[in-house]
């Protein structure tokens, strides 16, 4: 048996580890020079297919204890529970030397196309330094080529009329270009907040437009929490509680494309409004061909989440363990689109879990037959939601240990 690993990021690494684990022979394609996927730094902003949301100053958002892959510790050197984002790098590096994961790899080769032919996966990979094409031969496939390089732009009546700088967080680097400058933030996510802080060091004012949920308190001084964006008439913005304001820059961090123009339509995968892939089994199996899946499509989490998803396809793929009938998965599926359809969530929300997130790591246990993630693991999480609708200033300062399966340490520093 002979997988093909799509990309390697944070998740792609999971897997390639999870397949040696396994004694599953695996290839991986990274079609750029290095491991690492979001977390290599890329100063450039105009990148292509390597569109990189990573800025200078970012921080993780989540603790180390969510960011390990299985028990091999991430203990930043700067003792910090959200370390810089060249700490996660060193982590991912040093996780890729101690398992070899190296040698599994291809650098500088693109998947271009990924086609379901008598029941084997033919993949068309380009080499990029020689510019040569091959089609190989596997028996799964694990896609891991991420979500964060094609921007979501949203549809703001007169957009086109501002005068002034308008990027996508996608091109983020540094907040010195917005110093002494008013700057609109359009979006209240976890990079709205974050980015929205990161420029308000310098900015005269930063306004942070949120669709849906705002943070109790405001995480600066100089920053001012809106609700929805409703128009731009040249530099004037007009917010839904009929309030206006005028800005000189405006960053639009409204999220990104899951994109996926390798999948040939015989793989049975169809890609709704670039938001939602379906069908699968919990958002991971590809339900008319299970040997392959999708790994990291769930939003607020990674890691921890990653090397489960992994572990869960290896023991599938092995036949360790059986999934259920493709009609009980259908059945799944389409179970979760209705209860997503009662909630009126809009498709940009496919891959949020909410609180059913816990529930969500108990099924994958279930379907791996492994035990359950401890329950601390998820209570940070929940600790961390709340401290960040409490007051996003304060994440940061807090430090996370986990004692035990179920209990966990917090405290300011
Ligand atoms: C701004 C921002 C901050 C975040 N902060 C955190 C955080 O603090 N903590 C946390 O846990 N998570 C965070 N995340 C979530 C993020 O999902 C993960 O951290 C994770 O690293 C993503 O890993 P990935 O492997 O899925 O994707 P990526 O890191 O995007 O890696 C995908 C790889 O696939 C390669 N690839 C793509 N297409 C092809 C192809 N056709 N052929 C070959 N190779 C291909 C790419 O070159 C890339 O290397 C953040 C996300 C964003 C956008």
């Amino acid at each position: 048996m002979h997988i093909a690993i799509i990309g390697c990021g944070a998740s792609g690494l999971a897997s390639i580890q999870r397949a040696i684990h396994h004694n599953v022979e695996c290839t991986a394609f990274e079609m750029s020079d290095s491991i690492g996927g979001m977390w290599q730094y890329r100063e450039e902003t105009d990148l292509g297919d390597l569109g990189n949301p990573m800025y200078y100053s970012l921080r993780t958002n989540l603790p180390v204890p969510l960011m390990e892959f299985g028990d091999f510790k991430f203990e930043p050197k700067s003792g910090s529970s959200f370390p810089h984002h060249t700490e996660v790098m060193e982590y991912l590096d040093a996780f890729a030397e101690r398992y070899d994961l190296y040698s599994r790899i291809k650098f500088h080769h693109k998947v271009i196309k990924i086609k379901r032919i008598s029941e084997k996966w033919l993949i068309n990979v380009k080499n990029l330094q020689t510019n040569e094409d091959e089609e190989l031969e596997f028996d799964g496939v694990m896609i891991c080529s991420g979500h964060f390089s094609k921007p979501l732009w949203p549809t703001i009546p007169g957009m086109e009329s501002f005068p002034g700088m308008q990027i996508h967080s996608l091109c983020y680097r540094r907040n010195n270009i917005f110093k002494d400058k008013k700057v609109l933030v359009v979006g209240a996510g976890p990079s709205g907040m974050d980015i929205g802080v990161d420029i308000a060091e310098v900015a005269e004012k930063v306004i942070i437009s949120y669709s849906r949920f705002s943070t109790k308190t405001k995480p600066a001084e100089n920053v001012e929490m809106k609700p929805r964006t409703c128009s731009i008439e040249a530099d004037i913005i007009h917010f839904a509680d009929e309030s206006c304001e005028s800005v000189d820059a405006i960053i639009y961090c409204t999220g990104y494309k899951y994109y996926y123009p390798y999948l040939d339509p015989s793989c049975g995968i169809e890609v709704e409004d670039d938001l939602v892939i379906k069908p699968l089994f919990k958002h991971m199996f590809n339900i008319h061909h299970p040997s392959m899946c999708f790994i990291g499509l769930i939003r607020m989490i990674s890691s921890i989440l990653f090397y489960l998803q992994a572990e869960v396809y290896m023991k599938c793929l092995t036949q360790q363990v059986q999934l259920p009938s493709t009609e009980e998965m259908l059945k799944s599926f389409e179970e979760e689109c209705e209860m997503k359809a009662k909630r009126n969530l809009p498709k940009s929300y496919f891959f949020f879990l909410g609180r059913n997130l816990h529930q969500y790591f108990d099924d994958l246990a279930e379907v791996g037959q492994l035990k359950p993630t401890p329950p601390a693991l998820l209570n940070i999480l929940r600790k961390v939601v709340s401290i960040v609708g409490e007051d996003f200033s304060k994440l940061r300062k807090y430090k996370f240990k986990i004692v035990d399966d179920v209990n966990f340490l917090c405290c300011e520093e």
